[in-house]
């Protein structure tokens, strides 16, 4: 099938984006293409025009600091996965960034576009909302900075307005001492996850997020649970749905192996962690 008809426009200031976002309530923004292009091709999506980031300026940047990572919409998940010094500061981006589709998709689909894009089989939402980071957005009315608490609204949603670019997304280093790690199994490699943990141990602090098991991104807290029961605890608070891709059933299997293998494993690195990767 090929897209139904629609604008093209490719900015090449910020501003001109905004203002061009501001006049047409049913234009969408085009970053990397690789979540959008294939819902335009289906026809799950008619916007009346694509507003193109790909000529701004200033938008491909990936800055490390002491405080975290910070990722610009037009960074590739490729750029991202291959930083040393986002591995160093944040090493979960880079470990569940590794899961993310396949080499040729990475080289174009964008880290920033894959948190809008929300889907809560992808990792990096999951990753932003274990990590507590944010989105950094801007319209004509102006910027503000979205939580990723407040980001995840349902499946495919998030809380952008229509004519909001987001700018970036800020990753929150890790801790001094913090552990963590991340699996997930799915069907062949590049695949979308049948089910995926991420897990951060940060002194007696124990929680892990979960991919493809719920309809936004969760966050289970099991501090203080014993290695045998972290699983059937974070079962507990989680409620696996059937699809045509894993049952119910073995969904929440899956969350039972993975958690407590996962959990295990992020705090084994806190101790691994040595003080000069912080
Ligand atoms: P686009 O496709 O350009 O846009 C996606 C959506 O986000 C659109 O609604 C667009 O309007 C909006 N958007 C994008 N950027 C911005 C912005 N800066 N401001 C406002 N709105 C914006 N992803 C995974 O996480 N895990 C996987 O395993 C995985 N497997 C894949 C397998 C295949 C075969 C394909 C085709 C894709 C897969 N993806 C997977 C999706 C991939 O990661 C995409 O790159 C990503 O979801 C979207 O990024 P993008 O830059 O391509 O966004």
């Amino acid at each position: 099938m090929k897209p139904a008809p629609f604008a093209y426009h490719r900015p090449t200031t910020l501003d001109e984006a905004l203002a061009t976002l501001a006049a047409d309530p049913h234009a969408k923004v085009l970053a990397g293409g690789q979540s959008l292009v294939p819902l335009l091709s289906m026809r799950l999506a008619r916007p009346s025009a694509l507003v193109d980031l790909n000529g701004l300026p200033g938008l491909d940047t990936i800055e490390v600091s002491e405080a975290g990572v910070r990722v610009g919409a037009l960074a590739r998940h490729a750029e991202v996965l291959a930083s040393a010094e986002v591995r160093r500061s944040q090493p979960l981006v880079s470990l569940a960034l590794g899961h993310v589709a396949h080499a040729t998709i990475r080289n174009r689909g964008t880290t920033v576009g894959s948190l809008v894009h929300a889907d809560a089989a992808a990792e990096m939402p999951v990753v932003l909302t274990l990590l507590g980071g944010s989105v950094e957005a801007a319209s004509v009315r102006g910027r503000r900075t979205i939580a990723a608490a407040d980001l995840f609204l349902g499946p495919l949603e998030s809380s952008l307005a229509p004519d909001e670019i987001a700018l970036s997304a800020f990753f929150p280093a890790l801790p001094a001492g913090a552990g963590v790690a991340f699996e997930e199994i799915a069907r062949r490699h590049g695949d979308y996850a049948l089910c995926g943990v991420a897990a951060l141990a940060d002194g007696e602090s124990v929680r892990a997020g979960f991919v493809s098991v719920s309809d936004v991104p969760t966050v289970v807290d099991l501090t203080g649970v014993p290695a045998g029961e972290r699983g059937e605890a974070a079962l507990a608070q989680l409620d696996p749905q059937g699809d045509i891709h894993a049952t119910a059933t073995y969904r929440s299997e899956l969350v039972r192996v993975l958690t407590e293998r996962v959990v295990q494993s992020a705090m084994e690195s806190r101790q691994a962690r040595s003080p000069e990767d912080s």
